[in-house]
């Protein structure tokens, strides 16, 4: 029984099972470290499987490179088995994403994880972190029967929140909530006419409509519609809110408001849009999806220069990212910001590490970054790569007791990513 009478050791902990996590779970468990790996759900997936975040981006740059492999190539391995790797490029702005399955994407994460021999906490929540000289030495978690704690030589946090950094005290980045980028509730709708119309000119005349004949005020008029695979079900992108989601009072407040827009979205289509007459809202959450909260202030950070120059490092690259700036700035309102001949720039590794605990590191939406740079490198594909330069860095940390920049890239070119 894990319990607070049993403490667990490991080499590596991990907190957080979203691509970033489990990413970094498989980087470390490569080189033989001994991992757990804590997600406070009952599944993997993070934004995917929790907030129906159903197109993976990152995987390939505006020309069509794959710049993300590595853990990441794992993971499109195990849908081609299934026969469900799709990569599909979005006519309006020619980027490439991976179609997902939400119960797939579950099944793939469950079986990398169980492959590799990682020890999975499910329905466990980080709840605290002790600190000596710098360097944490172990982290508690609640899970459904109580409380355990674990000590290990290095911890990484993919909570997309920074649970972990906050609990740790390490240095973080926190914008101030209006130049946060907004938080969207996604819509799954079924029952949908494969010939609907999902052009962004529909929906904007269908809200208008709506808006006339009911007085309801929607602020975003348009948003993202993309079909399914399987379900065939269409995912929108539209109830959008714009709060403070790490104060429990606005995201109880945001959760509530989001699901009522949402059902004005749909009766505003079911009244006015072709093929959308007998759609009906099949799935919202169970989280509304969050661009983002605190992040890690690193030993380095990724700016938006970087990423419109499309840098180039020579010595300290762990990843490579390709996706173009795309800054939810307010509801309905997004500003892109494009790389250097559509191409991807480099993530150094002093952006995943923390500035002032040596035995942290922080992937995915974490990445120490500007807000604009922030905007690019927080998708789900390069958040598997920066989510596996964690992995691989602290377990050669667990391993050597030091950091080593050299080692890190060396074992990554291993593991096949692209760095
Ligand atoms: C509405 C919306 C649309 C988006 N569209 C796209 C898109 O089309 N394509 C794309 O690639 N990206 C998209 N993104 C961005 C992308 O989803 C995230 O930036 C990405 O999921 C980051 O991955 P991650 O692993 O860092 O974090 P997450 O996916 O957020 O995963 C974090 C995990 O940590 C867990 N966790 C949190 N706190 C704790 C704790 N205290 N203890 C234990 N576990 C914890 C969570 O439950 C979760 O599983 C979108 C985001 C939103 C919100």
């Amino acid at each position: 029984m894990v319990n607070d009478d049993n403490p667990l050791d490991f080499d590596v902990v991990v907190v957080g099972g979203g691509a970033a996590g489990i990413a970094a779970a498989l980087g470390a468990a490569a080189l033989g470290s001994r991992v757990c790996l804590i997600e406070k759900y009952g599944f993997l997936g993070g934004a995917a499987t929790i907030s129906s975040v159903l197109t993976h981006c990152g995987f390939f740059d505006q020309t069509g490179e794959q710049v993300v492999r590595g853990a990441g190539q794992l993971v499109l391995d195990k849908l081609e088995q299934v026969n469900l790797y799709l990569p599909h490029t979005m006519e309006e702005s020619g980027n490439t994403v991976v179609l997902l399955d939400m119960e797939t994407t579950k099944r793939v994460y469950d079986e990398l994880i169980d492959e590799a021999g990682i020890e999975l906490y499910l329905h466990s929540q980080l709840v605290d972190a002790q600190t000596r000289d710098g360097v944490i030495t172990s982290i508690r978690f609640a899970h459904r029967g109580g409380t355990a704690s674990v000590t290990a030589q290095a911890f990484i946090d993919c909570s997309g929140d920074g649970a972990l950094i906050a609990a740790a005290g390490a240095a973080e980045i926190l914008v101030d909530v209006h130049d946060r980028q907004a938080s969207t509730l996604v819509m799954r709708v079924g029952r949908v006419e494969e010939d609907a119309d999902l052009t962004s000119k529909a929906m904007t005349d269908a809200v208008a409509a709506y808006q006339q004949k009911t007085g309801v005020s929607l602020v975003r008029t348009s948003g993202i519609a993309v079909r399914m695979p399987l379900t065939r079900e269409v995912m929108l992108l539209l109830a959008d809110q714009h709060r403070d989601l790490l104060d429990v009072t606005e995201i109880t407040r945001a959760e509530i408001d989001a699901r009522k827009l949402a059902w004005h979205y749909l009766a505003a289509f079911q009244d006015s849009l072709k093929g959308w007459e007998s759609s009906f809202l099949s799935a919202t959450g169970p989280q509304i999806g969050i661009r983002e909260a605190r992040r890690l202030k690193g030993r380095d950070a990724v700016t938006s220069d970087d990423v419109s120059e499309g840098r180039k490092r020579l010595e300290d690259a762990i990843a490579r990212c390709g996706w173009p700036m795309e800054n939810h700035i307010a509801p309905g309102v997004t500003e892109y910001g494009g790389i250097r001949d559509q191409g991807w720039y480099h993530i150094p590794y002093g952006a995943i590490c923390s500035e002032n605990i040596d035995n942290l590191w922080a992937g995915g939406r974490l990445v120490s970054s500007d807000n604009r740079a922030y905007a690019s490198l927080r998708v789900m594909g390069t958040a598997l790569a920066t989510g596996q330069a964690c992995g691989v860095a602290a377990a050669v940390y667990a391993a050597d007791g030091v950091h080593s920049l050299q080692r890190t890239r060396h074992h990554l070119q291993l593991q096949g990513a692209l760095v």
